[in-house]
């Protein structure tokens, strides 16, 4: 069984697949960190300026050491052997990974260990493209959204949470950049899968929409 979640930014996937994935006992396949992964290791080799450019080939192996692995439904995510663990999450490596996403060597690239690291199933994997590219044949499939107003809210709370201050309505101004950027794309536009189960989270807690998704599984695990 795979389950593949997309959706546009605070749709609340994350949190979401993250809890699915604990209470089905699957592992969650977070494909964002993959390509942050990938940002941090071509940012080890090449300078800024080179990665201004879009590369049109992979390094050579000896200098891209990256290695993903599953260990007790958890994914891990080697370099030359070291896990990287929280290093991928700094904001410079955002940034990076969002433009190193839309190099087709790198979509391809991670497609090949996302499929290899699913292969045994019982996998959630979240993120862009899951359910139209990398998995087209995954038994579930859901495009989670929400309303523009309750994204940019969401976003917002999570930076008072942080203590960062941030002005609501550009805030919103951003997100509604970024969906319309995120659709149009070339590469991996953002868009639901013609069979998938479209969720609006809007008027939705966390816990209920887990709900909802353990329950489709289930349904489909038993059908
Ligand atoms: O989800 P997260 O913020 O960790 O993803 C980092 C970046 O990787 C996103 O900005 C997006 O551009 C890219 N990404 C992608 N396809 C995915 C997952 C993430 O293009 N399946």
């Amino acid at each position: 069984m795979i389950v593949a979640v997309d959706g546009p930014a605070g749709a609340g996937k994350s949190t979401v697949c993250r809890l699915l994935a604990r209470e089905l006992a699957y592992t969650f396949l977070d494909t964002g960190a993959m390509y942050r992964a990938v940002a941090w290791a071509l940012s080890r080799r090449f300078s800024e300026l080179e990665l201004a450019q879009p590369m049109p080939h992979p390094p050579a192996d000896e200098d891209f050491p990256l290695r993903f692995e599953i260990q007790n439904e958890d994914l891990r995510i080697l370099f030359a052997g070291r896990d990287l663990g929280d290093e991928i999450r700094d904001p410079e490596i955002t940034r990076l990974a969002s433009r190193v996403s839309q190099m087709a060597w790198v979509r391809t690239y991670l497609m090949d260990w996302q499929r290899r690291l699913a292969s045994d199933g019982r996998v959630v994997a979240e993120g862009r493209d899951t359910t139209t590219v990398v998995f087209p044949e995954a038994e579930v499939k859901v495009f989670l959204t929400a309303d523009l107003t309750t994204r940019a809210r969401r976003r917002f709370n999570e930076y008072m949470a942080k203590g960062i201050p941030v002005d609501y309505a550009s805030l919103e101004s951003q997100i509604r950049e970024r969906d319309e950027a995120d659709s149009k794309r070339a590469l991996a536009p953002l868009r639901p899968a013609p069979d998938a189960c479209i969720i609006d989270t809007s008027r939705l807690e966390i816990p209920e929409v887990v709900r909802l998704l353990v329950d489709l599984v289930r349904s489909r695990d038993s059908g």
